[in-house]
């Protein structure tokens, strides 16, 4: 990497950010691209997050990404949000445009819909789906869902009250049918009850941590399993899926193409995804 006095500023904040994998996905990006920029790690503590945004723009950074903890924390600082981040509560990507604006945005719900199309398995327009989950992510696949015109969707959390929560404001907000159910046995069997997709959007399988309580004879096909947990690659659940037939997905389609996207919202040119993959890959 050269870096010359023309070189453009993008990067990630975040606090820790050290586990981030986003520098390797984007410089291997960047380098494929031919282009003279570098992305940056910036670990910014909660409290010098305002000081942050406007240090950023202020030395002429094209934008950046955010992780936790400030993902919600964005949303009041910029100019202008998103409609689907709004929605989502969270933003993951900033763009500073030339005239000055700050903008937020969040790819993830994008990033779920472009790594299903690459899998082949259909997005479920027309058909009920099972969301685990009713945090960050789950607002974002939930988003997602009601893009691709799902008929209905059920959410079903450990917290029951958030997944009520979310059941209704996805109802109201981005008009698409939905009702929450607990994680209990009777849930996840109505949630299940002739459903074409179930999506993991829950921690739960994350790094050898236990799986949900999910029987393995209710994941049969025609049902498809996406589990967004990228580490391990291959959950317990997307395993049983697996072996019971089921057409399955992880997490890394959709970390990939959410990258993908910010760096196409900073570039305005297509993101060499193969390579933000491998590189991805590489690093995890
Ligand atoms: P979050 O806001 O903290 O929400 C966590 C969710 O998981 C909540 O619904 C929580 O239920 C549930 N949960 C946690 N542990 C559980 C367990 N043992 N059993 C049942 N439910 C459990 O986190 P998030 O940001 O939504 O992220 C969730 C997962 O999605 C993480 O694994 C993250 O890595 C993954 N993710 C992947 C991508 C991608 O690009 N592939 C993008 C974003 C997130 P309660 O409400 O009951 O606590």
């Amino acid at each position: 990497m050269r870096i010359t006095g023309k070189t453009q500023l993008v990067g990630v904040i975040g606090y820790p950010v050290s586990h981030t994998l986003s520098p390797a996905m984007h410089n291997a990006a960047i380098a494929e691209l031919g282009l003279d920029w570098v992305y940056a790690p910036f670990p910014v503590a909660p409290d010098r997050l305002p000081e942050a945004v406007r240090g950023l723009q202020a030395v002429g950074a094209r934008g950046f990404n955010a992780t936790i903890p400030h993902k919600e924390s964005l949303l009041p600082l910029l100019d202008e949000v998103s409609g689907e981040a709004a929605f989502i509560g969270a933003v993951n990507t900033v763009l500073f445009h030339e005239d000055g604006r700050s903008i937020g945005y969040n790819t993830d719900a994008e990033g779920f819909l472009r790594a299903m199309d690459e899998s082949g398995i259909a997005p479920p327009a027309g058909e009920k789906a099972a969301v685990m989950g009713a945090g960050g992510a789950a607002r974002a696949v939930a988003a997602a869902l009601a893009k691709a015109k799902a008929r209905k969707i059920v959410i079903v959390n450990r917290t029951f009250e958030k997944a009520e929560a979310l059941a209704a404001e996805a109802d109201a907000a981005i008009g698409v049918s939905a009702r929450a159910e607990p994680l209990t046995e009777a849930g996840i069997a109505s949630a299940l009850d002739g459903t074409a997709l179930l999506v993991n959007a829950t921690s739960a399988g994350m790094d050898g941590s236990a799986g949900l309580p999910i029987d393995a004879d209710a994941l049969r096909p025609p049902l498809a399993v996406y589990d967004i947990v990228y580490s391990p690659p291959q959950t317990g659940l997307l395993k049983t899926a697996a072996q019971n037939g089921c057409k399955t997905l992880n997490g890394l389609g959709m970390l990939t193409h959410q990258g993908a996207i910010a760096l196409e919202r900073w570039t305005g040119l297509k993101a060499p995804v193969e390579t933000m993959r491998q590189a991805l890959l590489a690093a995890l």
